[in-house]
């Protein structure tokens, strides 16, 4: 049984004071609106309707919790990059995601999905600021990567680990595809290894 196949919906908030406090271990899923994040949660737990793909902004300042059974949970952080977001929406979706990223003691890694075709968008690498305080690792997949060329494709995955090297040490990358069911199997052996460190670094 695959580490996301018991995935069910556990909760939702809109305020840090409401994060639930279930002892266990968590992983969040970040990435710009319409990078295919929901997709990617979806095919990674084999279900076709986990998490919402929701277009609607009022939905987008929520954090999804999925249960994945043993303690374990993923977390859906509301996508950022929408076009005409108001100032004040944005303010509390930085609040929120920048506090969540650097405070949360029960999160043990961060993947960070991003379209193959523009990978490392401003906002990508504000995250990966935020979170590079921390310590805890990071993996970016790049989806979509069905495409892109096989030639384009790993171009890509080379220019944006080089970047990686340089500026975010605790960050890994790899290909992916939720159409095409590419890079299953490596995200979900690097987000096993996270649930199964001893003691994350914070
Ligand atoms: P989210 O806003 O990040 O949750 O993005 P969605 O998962 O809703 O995906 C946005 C759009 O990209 C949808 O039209 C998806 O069908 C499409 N999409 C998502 N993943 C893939 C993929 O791996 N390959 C292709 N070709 N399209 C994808």
């Amino acid at each position: 049984m695959g580490l996301f196949s018991k995935a069910e919906f556990y909760t939702t908030v809109n305020h840090l004071r409401d994060l639930p406090l279930h002892g266990g271990r968590e992983v969040a899923f970040a990435g710009r609106s319409n990078a295919g994040k929901s997709s990617a949660i979806n095919t990674l737990a084999n279900q076709t309707r986990l998490a919402f793909t929701s277009k609607t902004p009022g939905r987008t300042q929520h954090i999804n919790f999925f249960s994945l059974g043993e303690n374990r949970f993923l977390v859906d952080l509301p996508g950022y990059g929408y076009a005409k977001v108001p100032p004040d929406v944005r303010a509390h979706w930085e609040g929120l995601l920048s506090q969540y990223l650097q405070t949360r003691e029960a999160l043990c890694g961060l993947v960070v999905i991003m379209d193959a075709r523009h990978p490392l968008k401003e906002l990508d690498e504000r995250m990966l600021e935020w979170f590079a305080s921390t310590g805890k690792p990071v993996h970016i997949l790049l989806t979509k990567a069905d495409k892109l060329s096989r030639q384009q494709a790993t171009q890509t995955l080379n220019r944006v680990r080089l970047h990686l090297t340089q500026h975010y040490p605790h960050c890994s990358v790899q290909l992916f595809s939720s159409l095409k069911k590419i890079g299953l199997e490596e995200a979900e052996a690097t987000i096993e290894g996270w649930f199964t460190i001893k003691n994350a670094p914070s």
